[in-house]
């Protein structure tokens, strides 16, 4: 029979509609010769429910026009028990495809939750999940590994509530203009450009409305470049891209991403040297092995004009929205969006195999 596959989407983060966007086209490019999808909504209250494919299939392209159907609820645990080759409940798994962003869905905690029920699911698992969240984490994991990131801090909250004044004046001397981001977030949600010292405490502040931990970061001018990164022995990594940001804002926000149609252009490939594309390809494979990686990853790097490469960050559950760079990165080296979604749900079949 057909591999029965969980896609789950929405969940409670800040990503919810770009989620639902991303498990869009996860369900069309699905290989329906193999795969026989079973779809479950998390809505923001954190409750499964069934939803329609038609529906999802037709929904909008605009997140502010993107909504979960309202399906029948299913009980997590039954759900979780299905994957028991010996349940007979209707709705088996046999793998789960976390197409969800941020908290509860790309940061670990799902991915313990089947582990626990002994359940294959695409992707990082626990750790590689929790470090590729936590912005902080990540980016120290990533200096101590030698790999060149942009100056930063990290702010929590009561520290900041404490004196917000002599916090900003030690984090001035990063330099503006500067970063103010939430450290567990995604799709740009909660991030600042801060332009000069009046500015910063208010960024923080609205930081802090997405996470008890913001991260300050010197803004780096630099070319913005990505590469997707599919696991596997060894992994590997597709030639890079260029996203060139044309936004008021002044940097890829959620609106130049998802909002604004003119916001940002991609250039696929980018336009580097193959000496630049080879050293973006080296240090997206380490920074995928160094933040303890598997299944897929897409690393976002900054490409100085004295053509020096840095690491912004890693995503371990990236964008399958129609802009979204991951499957669009693939589709130019060769792997078109049913085979990528096919490859995906086989290496985390591997894995669960190898572990058993
Ligand atoms: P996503 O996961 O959707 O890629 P995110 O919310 O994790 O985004 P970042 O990728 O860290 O956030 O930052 C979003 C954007 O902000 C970057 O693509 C870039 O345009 C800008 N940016 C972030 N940090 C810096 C920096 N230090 N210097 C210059 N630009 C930056
Ligand atoms: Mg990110
Ligand atoms: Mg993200
Ligand atoms: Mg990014």
């Amino acid at each position: 029979g057909k591999i029965r596959v969980g896609i789950l989407f929405g969940g409670q983060s800040t990503e919810h509609e770009i989620s639902i966007l991303s498990a869009r086209n996860v369900l069309a490019a699905l290989d329906r010769t193999r795969f026989e999808p079973l779809l479950i909504g998390i809505d923001k209250a954190g409750r499964w429910l069934l939803q329609d494919e038609q529906k999802l299939l037709a929904c909008a392209a605009d997140p502010r026009r993107v909504a979960l159907g309202a399906g029948r609820p299913l009980d997590m645990p039954a759900t979780l028990a299905s994957a028991d080759p010996d349940s007979n409940l209707s709705h088996r798994i046999d793998v789960i495809f976390p197409v969800l962003h941020g908290t509860f869905g790309e940061d670990g905690a799902l991915q313990g939750l089947l582990e626990i029920a002994g359940i294959p699911y695409v992707g990082a698992g626990v750790l590689g999940s929790g470090i590729g969240m936590d912005k902080d984490v990540m980016k120290r994991l990533l200096r101590d590994a030698g790999i060149p990131v942009a100056n930063f801090r990290t702010v929590r909250r009561p520290q900041f509530d404490a004196d917000p004044r002599r916090v900003c004046e030690e984090l001035a001397t990063l330099g503006f203009p500067m970063f103010t981001k939430p450290a567990n977030a995604g799709s740009s949600v909660g991030i600042r450009k801060v332009a000069q010292p009046t500015a910063l405490a208010e960024a923080i502040r609205f930081a802090f409305e997405f996470d008890t931990k913001v991260i300050v970061e010197a803004a780096v001018s630099a070319r913005e470049i990505e590469l997707a990164v599919l696991g596997g022995n060894p992994a590997t990594v597709t030639v890079a891209g260029e996203i060139v940001v044309d936004h008021p804002d002044g940097f890829y926000s959620y609106d130049a991403k998802y909002v604004d149609e003119h916001g940002a252009r991609l250039d696929l490939p980018a336009r580097i040297s193959p000496d630049q594309q080879w050293e973006a390809q080296a240090l997206a494979l380490r920074t995928f092995e160094v933040l303890e990686c598997d299944g897929m990853a897409r690393v976002d790097l900054f490409l100085t004009s004295d053509g020096k490469l840095l690491v912004n960050e890693i995503n371990t559950l990236p964008g399958f929205t129609a802009v979204s760079m991951y499957p669009k990165l693939w589709s130019l080296s060769g792997v078109p969006p049913t085979e990528l979604i096919t490859r995906l749900i086989e290496l985390a079949l591997q894995r669960s195999r190898a572990r058993a």
